[in-house]
Parts: structure tokens; C-alpha cells; sequence
């Protein structure tokens, strides 16, 4: 168990799991290697993943960053704020985006809208964590690392309050706490 903040977490997903699922993806990619991919990383969550999903990609990528902010603590605020924006240009690319994790689908339908203005021959998404129970979306997802129940979970680039990000494996929220 560890505290963050005022919270208790319990392990949850370990460093060996996340990194299997993520092994499983990048050979599911490898369907991509013709196209030469823009990966697009949302941060600040994905960094962590993206950094370990690039090692095992067995072809050449371009990457480049934006960031976005949906959460406020444990809760989505229903609303998403474009931080950091694309400088890429991606227009007749095949564009990956890599996700941390999808809960409601609302920050995964602002970049879709993002993303399709500037017209790319594709986009794919590729998602670490997916929360089937808590989206609300009908948008495709392309890659899922892990499903997991509708809990809050920290670690492996995830935070809590700005806590956590650094612990190599998941945890979520113990109930109750
Ligand atoms: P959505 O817009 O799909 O509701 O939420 C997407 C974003 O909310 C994720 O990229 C992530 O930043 C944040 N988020 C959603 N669920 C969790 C969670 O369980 N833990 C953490 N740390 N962030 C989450």
C-alpha cells in the first residue's frame, strides 16, 4: 500500500504485466512499418508508456507531443483544455495517438476533432489503460494495452495530484479511502 496525498493505493498492475501488454502492441503496430508513422503522445500520463512502446517498435517513427487537461484530482470536469498544441504537420500521415488511459472518451473525442482538421490519411489509437464501463463515447480505439474496472488508478507516468507519476507499476484507489 502507499499514501498520496490524503489516499491509500493498492497495487494493481505490475511493471512485468504493463510491459507484456505493451510488447503485444508493438507487434500488433508492426502492420505500420510501410507507412512511416507520426506517433502523436498526449501528455503528461503517456510519456512513460510512449518511451517504452518506441524501444520495442521495430521500424522508423516520427513523435511529437500535445497536452491536454480533462482531470481535476480523482474526476473528469467534462471539459478538455488544450495545453500544449500540435506543431507536427500530419496532413497525409498515418497518425498514431498514444493514450494513458481512456475513461469517459471525452478527451479521446477532442483530439479526434483536433486531429482531423488537419487532415491525416489516418488515425489510429493506441491506449495503455481502457475504462469499457466508464466510456461514453462511440469513437474507435485500436490498441488497448489492458481493460480495467471503472477505479482511479496512479503509476507508471499517472498521477494523483501530481504524486505517483514516477512508481514503475499501477495502483489504484483502495475503497473506501
Ligand atoms: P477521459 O477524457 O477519457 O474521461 O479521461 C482521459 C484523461 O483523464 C486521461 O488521459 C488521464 O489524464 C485522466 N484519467 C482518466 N482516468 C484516470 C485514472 O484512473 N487515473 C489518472 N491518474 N488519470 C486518469
Amino acid at each position: 500500500m502507499i499514501k498520496l496525498h490524503n489516499k491509500i493505493f493498492e497495487p494493481y498492475i505490475s511493471a512485468e504485466e504493463i510491459q507484456k501488454s505493451i510488447a503485444k502492441m508493438a507487434s500488433k503496430m508492426y502492420d505500420l512499418k510501410n507507412d512511416f508513422p507520426h506517433f502523436i503522445v498526449v501528455l503528461n500520463g503517456s510519456f512513460f508508456f510512449a518511451a517504452d512502446l518506441f524501444k520495442q517498435l521495430d521500424f522508423d517513427a516520427e513523435i511529437s507531443f500535445i497536452k491536454l487537461q480533462s482531470y481535476e484530482g480523482t474526476n473528469s470536469t467534462g471539459k478538455v483544455n488544450e495545453l500544449i498544441g500540435l506543431q507536427a504537420n500530419i496532413t497525409n500521415r498515418m497518425v498514431v495517438v498514444l493514450e494513458d488511459i481512456v475513461d469517459t472518451g471525452i478527451t479521446l473525442e477532442k483530439i479526434y476533432s483536433i486531429l482531423e482538421s488537419k487532415k491525416p490519411k489516418q488515425i489510429q489509437i493506441a491506449t495503455l489503460l481502457f475504462k469499457p464501463s466508464a466510456f461514453q463515447k462511440n469513437l474507435d480505439i485500436h490498441y488497448i494495452g489492458k481493460e480495467i474496472t471503472n477505479e482511479f488508478v496512479v503509476g507508471y507516468g499517472l498521477d494523483y495530484k501530481e504524486l505517483g507519476r514516477t512508481l514503475p507499476q499501477i495502483y489504484k484507489l483502495k475503497n473506501n479511502s
